[in-house]
C-alpha cells in the first residue's frame, strides 16, 4: 500500500469512529419520486418504522439499549394517518421514519414498553447504525418542521420526495426547497507541546473543549478555522488541516474536525465567546483529569476525537483516563 493509500485509509476510518457518522445505508434518492414504489414499501411487513415525538426523542426498547421499531402493521392499525420519510434500505430493509404528536407518542410507549431517548444519550447507547439512523431520521424531521412555508414567496410547502424536498404550492413561484445542513468546524490547534483548549460560561466546572464556529456566507472551512481561532482566544492559525467530520443534528448542522498548527501564542480572550482559554501539555492534561480538575467533552463527540487523536501523537490514550473504550 503506499504512503497516500495509507493515509487515505486511515482519515477514511477516523470519519466512520465518529458517532452518528459511517451508517451502511442505501438512501435510494433517485426513487423517492416514485409514490407507488415507497407505498409497496411502507406496507411491506418487513419495514421498519424509526418513530419520534414532536420534540426529536426516539424511543428505546424497553431491556435493552436499542431503537423500539414499529412495524406496518402496527402503524396501519393505530398510527395510519400519520405520514412517514422513507430513510434507505440497509441489509434488504427499508426503513422509514415518523413523527407522532403527544397522545400518539403515549400510545406507542404503551404498545411497545417503550421509554424516550434524547440523541445525546442514544449515541452512547445504541449500536452504530441506530444512533447513525436517529441522528438522520431528527435531523430530516427537524428541517420538514421548520420548512413549512415559501422563503420566495411565502406560501406553504407540501413535502415531496417522500418528505426529502418541500415544493412551494403557489404555481406562479414553484419554488424548490431542499433540507439544509450548517457546517460547523472544531478545531484543535497546538503549539510546540501545547494545545488550546477553551471553555465557555455554564459548562461543567472544569471542562476545556475545542473551538469551534460557524462558517460564513464567502469562507472556506479553512478561512474559518483561522477567523474562529483568532475570535475566540487571539491566537493566529498558520495551517490546518482536515481530519474527520460528523453529523449533528442538534438540530442541524456537520461538525468538520481541523487540526491546525499556532504561529502565535498570545491570549486575548473577548467578552462574549469563551470564558477561558489556556494551552495545556499532554501532561498536564493527564494531571489535571487524573486529580479531577479538569475534564473533557464527552467520547459522542468530534471534539473529544480530536483530543483523543493530539493525546495518542504523544503516546497518552484518553480511553484510558475516562474509561471510555474505543468499540
Ligand atoms: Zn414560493
Amino acid at each position: 500500500m503506499s504512503v497516500e493509500q495509507e493515509r487515505d485509509r486511515a482519515v477514511a476510518g477516523r470519519a466512520r469512529q465518529n458517532v452518528f457518522a459511517g451508517i451502511d445505508m442505501d438512501r435510494m434518492a433517485e426513487r423517492r419520486d416514485d409514490r407507488l414504489w415507497v407505498d409497496e414499501l411502507e406496507a411491506s411487513a418487513d419495514s421498519h418504522f424509526l418513530v419520534l415525538d414532536s420534540e426529536g426523542m426516539a424511543f428505546s426498547a424497553p431491556d435493552d439499549e436499542r431503537i423500539a421499531w414499529m412495524t406496518p402493521a402496527m402503524r396501519s392499525e393505530r398510527f395510519g394517518d400519520v405520514p412517514a420519510t422513507l430513510l434507505g434500505i440497509a441489509n434488504g430493509r427499508a426503513y422509514f421514519t415518523l413523527v407522532v404528536d403527544e397522545v400518539h407518542a403515549e400510545i406507542f410507549t404503551a404498545l411497545s414498553h417503550a421509554r424516550r431517548v434524547g440523541l445525546r444519550d442514544a449515541g452512547l447507547l445504541f449500536p452504530t447504525f441506530e444512533a447513525g439512523l436517529f441522528a438522520y431520521a431528527k435531523g430530516i424531521t427537524h428541517w420538514q418542521r421548520q420548512t413549512r412555508f415559501c422563503s420566495s414567496c411565502g406560501s406553504p410547502v407540501l413535502l415531496v420526495a417522500s418528505g426529502h424536498r418541500a415544493q412551494c404550492t403557489n404555481a406562479d413561484c414553484a419554488h424548490m426547497h431542499f433540507p439544509r445542513t450548517d457546517a460547523a468546524i472544531i478545531v484543535i490547534v497546538e503549539h510546540g507541546d501545547a494545545c488550546l483548549l477553551g471553555r465557555q460560561r455554564g459548562w461543567p466546572k472544569g471542562r476545556y473543549s475545542t473551538l469551534a464556529g460557524f462558517i460564513e456566507p464567502g469562507e472556506s472551512l479553512e478561512d474559518a478555522v483561522r477567523r474562529e481561532v483568532r475570535e475566540e482566544s487571539g491566537v493566529e492559525v498558520a495551517h490546518a488541516t482536515y481530519h474527520s467530520s460528523q453529523p449533528w443534528p442538534l438540530p442541524a448542522s456537520l461538525m468538520v474536525g481541523f487540526t491546525a498548527t499556532a504561529r502565535t501564542t498570545d491570549i486575548r480572550l473577548r467578552d462574549d465567546e469563551l470564558e477561558d482559554a489556556r494551552w495545556f501539555t499532554a501532561q498536564q492534561i493527564v494531571d489535571g483529569m487524573k486529580s479531577g480538575t479538569l475534564a473533557v467533552p464527552p467520547p459522542l463527540s468530534v471534539s473529544y476525537r480530536l483530543i483523543e487523536h493530539w493525546l495518542a501523537l504523544r503516546g497518552v490514550d484518553l480511553g484510558e483516563l475516562t474509561g471510555h473504550k474505543q468499540a
